[in-house]
């Protein structure tokens, strides 16, 4: 395939993140320093023919800080310049970027663009840093192209260590170790080695290469998560399951989706369904799915109408619920539109 380089123009939003942190010997902690600096930091992106513009948010925060409202803040930046470049590419702190790639995933339809999530462990700035090649490899992914001129990646996805992999199946997975990235339920969509090997079976095209995509900022973020645990209480589970508070609740079952089977759990399952409640099972497993059909445990969940969130990760299961509540008063629209496969999120 041959890449017009010369064509490929990027924008950089810069978000935050360690990749753009040095010390502060004042708090003796990582603080956020200018972007110029990153760019300074790797003047290999020079060699690149493209043309690469930047974005920086301001302030710049730590990814624990990452809200919906900067997700909005992002697909409102990628709308506005979508005519303007080939390609964006985030840099993004890792504590919650598989958070922020799933949201986007649903919030940007029919992308005709990569959308490229990236960056580091280590600050840029520091000799060992996997910033340089996480940077690198997202903005040549970003920028590259098919024969006919299209975007090789239409997705939005994470680029760290060398994997390209769909945002929406993304969990991050080690605090220190430079793979920090995985997905488990899906197979990358790219692999840099000495070339960039993509599996160009795998990558999601749009219908249409030539409309615009739909940029839904409208979200709904009334969902707690439940994470099932030996020892759980009535009180914390009914606290959590049948909070007034919230429209979801996102179960995070055991293996294959398995709950206790004990009567005062079921009872607080059926309460919460009964005031309406949308209730969504995925694993607490990092790979595998829920299938509500093997244990008893799992088919009376079912029974009670627990919407299968089959082989979704939480972070996509709560994009995903964000997003459809934002388009949708109906609960019952919401949860029948959870079992689609709407963004590659899920296999059935
Ligand atoms: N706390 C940092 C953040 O998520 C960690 C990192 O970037 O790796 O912003």
């Amino acid at each position: 395939m041959i890449q017009n380089r010369e064509k490929s123009s990027i924008l950089l939003i810069y978000t935050g993140g360690t990749i753009g942190m040095k010390e502060d010997p004042a708090i003796q902690a990582l603080r956020p320093f200018d972007f110029s600096q990153i760019l300074a930091e790797v003047p290999e992106l020079r060699k690149f023919a493209y043309k690469i513009d930047s974005y920086t948010f301001e302030p710049l925060i730590d990814s624990s800080d990452v809200d919906p409202l900067n997700w909005v803040t992002l697909a409102s930046l990628i709308e506005d310049r979508y005519d303007d470049y080939d390609g964006f590419v985030i840099l993004h702190g890792t504590d919650t970027m598989a958070y922020s790639a799933s949201a986007l995933s649903f919030m940007i339809e029919g992308l005709t663009k990569p959308v490229i999530f990236t960056g580091s462990q280590l600050p840029i700035g520091v000799p060992r840093t996997d910033g340089k090649e996480n940077l690198i490899s997202a903005v040549e992914i970003a920028a590259a192209k098919d024969s006919e001129g299209h975007a090789r990646v239409p997705e939005v996805c994470i680029c760290f260590d060398n994997v390209l992999m769909r945002g929406n199946r993304t969990t991050k997975i080690n605090s220190d170790n430079f793979r920090a990235f995985r997905s488990e339920n899906f197979p990358p969509l790219a692999e840099a080695g000495i070339s960039i090997r993509y599996n160009d079976a795998l990558i999601i095209k749009p219908a249409d290469w030539k409309a615009r995509p739909l940029f839904h900022k409208n979200l709904d973020t009334r969902v707690s998560i439940l994470k099932i645990h030996p020892g759980i209480t009535p009180q914390v589970a009914k606290g959590i399951l049948c909070g007034e508070e919230s429209r979801a609740v996102i179960m995070e079952t055991y293996g294959a989706g398995n709950a206790p089977s004990r009567g005062w759990f079921l009872d607080i399952v059926k309460e919460a369904a009964g005031m309406g409640k949308i209730l969504m099972n995925v694993t607490q497993c990092i790979a595998g799915s829920v299938n509500m059909d093997i244990y008893a445990t799992g088919k009376s969940l079912k029974e009670l109408g627990i919407v299968n969130g089959y082989d979704s990760t939480t972070e996509s299961a709560l994009g995903k619920l964000f997003f459809l509540m934002g388009k949708s008063d109906s609960n019952t629209e919401v949860k029948s539109q959870l079992y689609d496969d709407l963004r590659g999120e899920i296999s059935k």
